[in-house]
């Protein structure tokens, strides 16, 4: 069973955190990429890589054959699958034993038997392990789904068996909304899963998500390494988790992990895996879902416990036994993990793309950086919008909280809109410090249009210090800038313009004057990226990276693009409203309307899918339709034009 090489069937922060701990067990490292990633960090990192197709994860990624041949090639005698992609795949697990290449994770019976919720909530049943209440059966009519409805009580969940992502999931408050949702459910379960099949279960309110990390291997042992706590999130995907969870006494600990071994006995498991419960205000657990894989979470678990799960799972598929027992296996302190994505929160979680101008880690003691990406990257559409990772460890949860926020708010990504600073805010949250947020609070928030929410907009010293380095930009010793005596600049901030003055007061002295505020500012140093100066007297340190007509500025928390005023056009096009532009770059799903039609307000013109997410194009007035640009499958650049409208006169 021993093998030297290893070949890794992923991409981003996963590709790269697994090809580390080869490398420092002395394996050999073979990356795959898609054609959209010949750039990748992934790529750069491995000893060898190869291309295994176009952008699109069904013809790259996902692609059994490309990927198994990219392994012959190479002679590679172990996949590793990451998470997401061919990871929790039975046929690819099935395909790589007959092709004679370890498949790293569990067998293929194993990751059919969960793969399927309702299957897997059977056999944990048999196995004693408590399950949510609910309904599973071949009865898929909507007439029985509304019988078996009222007889668990509302609210309650349809599931798609065989959902993953947070999707095929619909919340039902009576009986009057199951028609719809079950409808709507069985639809993105079809495009998803290409599976429509359903289930019910009760909806547990207020709920903390808890997790087990199991392990076991081929001789027959199954360990535990304690819960994760995954209860913030948004869309019922995780954004923040950490270990120990903060809502788990030892008693209830002890209970979640026999409860865990006892359900990866049942179906003899070998490898990682992950059993998810769902925590209800009394503290009762219930099995959710077994994930056969690796977590994305799973550094968190790595932080208290000392140990390298990636390495475990490398030892375990060569044969080896578990490295510990039971009894060896113990947690010190506290780590909280936090996912920076590509999405604007204060948008609505919009997915975004572009280049990273800058991405800088604060780094310190008890910090890691789990990261797919680095200054330069591409973000495109077509993958997850998870670039990275950032992880903090702490003897207390309050050292781990103030620590993780930190390195949010310090660390600097600059370039493309992410939820790094929502993050900070997060994590500094009352909500988060006392643990009484549940699964459901951040979309509640978003709905309520909490203030942690709110759009953020720059704050008069950092008007000031973009109008500085914009006007510095092109002065070739700055130092010395003696023709800049007095100038004056105009600078934009999405719909914002300002006009600074700027009055040299002094070598590398000037006091900008922005409205009503001044601010002195002493230049102290600037390299490519970080200019450090006295500001109004307190040292300050702020990152920038020029673009061609302005610059992305990060003081605090926060990073904004200022442009010079030229680029207002694409501002005005966007509050026309006979025209519907793309918001975000991605792939045309689904065309609503043909030249002629009517239609009114709001009316959904098309539908636009990037990084797994669909957002809705609506009509901005009542009118007709006069042009179509776009079909069903094309790409579209942010800002390309899709439908052109003749406004209706009922319309303001
Ligand atoms: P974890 O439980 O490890 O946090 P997530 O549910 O966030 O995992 O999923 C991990 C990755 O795998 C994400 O990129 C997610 O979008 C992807 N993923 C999870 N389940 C599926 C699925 N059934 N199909 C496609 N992608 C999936
Ligand atoms: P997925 O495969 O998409 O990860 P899960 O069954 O693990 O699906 O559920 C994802 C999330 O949805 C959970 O973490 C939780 O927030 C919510 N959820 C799932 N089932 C329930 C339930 N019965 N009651 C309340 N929330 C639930
Ligand atoms: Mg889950």
């Amino acid at each position: 069973m021993a093998f030297d090489k290893l070949l890794i069937a992923n991409r981003g922060e996963i590709a790269c955190r697994v090809i580390r701990t080869a490398k420092r067990m002395g394996y050999s490292t073979v990356a795959v990429y898609s054609e959209a990633d010949a750039q990748a960090p992934h790529v750069q990192l491995a000893d060898e890589a190869v291309c295994i197709g176009a952008p699109a994860p069904r013809d790259s990624y996902l692609n059994m054959d490309a990927v198994l041949a990219a392994a012959k090639t190479t002679d590679a005698g172990a996949i590793h699958p990451g998470y997401g992609f061919l990871s929790e795949n039975a046929a690819f697990a099935e395909a790589c034993e007959q092709a004679g290449i370890i498949f790293v994770g569990p067998q293929a019976e194993a990751i059919s038997a969960m793969g399927d919720k309702a299957s897997a909530k059977d056999l944990m049943m048999k196995a004693k392990v408590p399950c949510v209440p609910g309904w599973q059966g071949e009865d898929q009519s909507a007439k029985n789904i509304t019988a078996q409805a009222e007889k668990i009580g509302f609210p309650l969940l349809i599931k798609a068996v065989a959902g993953g992502g947070g999707r095929g999931m619909r919340r039902v408050d009576n009986a009057s909304e199951i028609k719809e949702a079950l409808a709507s459910a069985v639809r993105e379960a079809e495009s998803s899963f290409g599976d429509g099949t359903v289930m019910l279960e009760k909806l547990i309110e207020r709920a903390r998500h808890v997790e087990v990390q199991v392990f076991g291997d081929s001789h027959g042992s199954v360990v535990h390494l304690f819960e994760r706590d995954c209860s913030a999130q948004r869309r019922r995907q995780k954004v923040i988790e950490e270990a120990p969870s903060p809502s788990v006494t030892p008693q209830m600990r002890d209970q979640l992990g026999a409860d865990a071994i006892a359900a990866a006995k049942a179906i003899n498991y070998r490898g990682a895996g992950t059993i998810e419960f769902i925590l209800d205000e009394d503290g009762n657990h219930y099995f959710l879902e077994m994930n056969t894989r690796l977590q994305v979470e799973h550094p968190v678990t790595e932080m208290i416990t000392g140990l390298d799960l990636v390495e475990w799972q490398l030892r375990v598929a060569a044969g080896e036994a578990l490295p510990l027992p039971q009894e060896d296996i113990s947690f010190s302190g506290h780590a909280i993990e936090a996912r920076l994505c590509t999405e604007d929160p204060y948008q609505d979680f919009t997915p975004q793309t572009g280049t990273v101008q800058l991405w800088q880690a604060e780094e310190a003691t008890g910090r890691r950086f789990d990261m797919g990406i680095e200054t330069g990257s591409e973000i495109s559409p077509f993958y997850d919008s998870m670039v990275g990772k950032l992880i903090a460890h702490g003897n207390t949860r309050t050292d781990a909280i103030r620590s993780l926020s930190n390195s949010l708010a310090k660390s600097v990504f600059l370039g493309v809109p992410s939820n790094k600073n929502f993050l900070a805010e997060l994590v500094a949250s009352p909500s988060f410090a006392d643990a009484s947020l549940h699964t459901g609070l951040i979309d509640e928030w978003n709905e309520t249009q909490h203030d942690i929410l709110a759009v953020k907009t720059p704050q008069d010293k950092e008007w000031a210090l973009a109008a500085l380095l914009l006007a510095i930009r092109t002065t070739q010793n700055w130092f010395h800038s003696s023709g800049l005596a007095s100038t004056r600049f105009d600078l934009v901030y999405g719909e914002d313009d300002k006009t600074a003055h700027l009055l040299s007061t002094g070598e590398n002295q000037w006091r900008v004057s922005i409205a009503e505020t001044q601010v002195d500012c002493t230049l102290l140093n600037k390299t490519d990226n970080k200019l450090v100066c006295l500001l109004d007297g307190v040292k300050t340190v702020c990152h920038f990276a020029y673009t061609d007509n302005g610059l992305y500025l990060a003081c605090t928390g926060n990073s904004f693009l200022f442009t010079e005023p030229d680029m207002l056009d694409s501002n005005q096009a966007d509050k026309d409203p006979s025209i519907a532009l793309a918001p975000l770059t991605g792939t045309i799903v689904q065309v609503n309307v043909k030249p002629g039609d009517a239609i009114e307000k709001e009316d959904v013109l098309c539908i636009i899918e990037a990084m797994k997410m669909e957002t809705r194009v609506s009509a901005k007035a009542t009118g007709r339709v006069a042009e179509v640009s776009i079909n069903t499958g094309d790409q579209v650049k942010e800002g390309d034009l899709l439908v052109q409208l003749e406004v209706g006169e009922d319309n303001g």
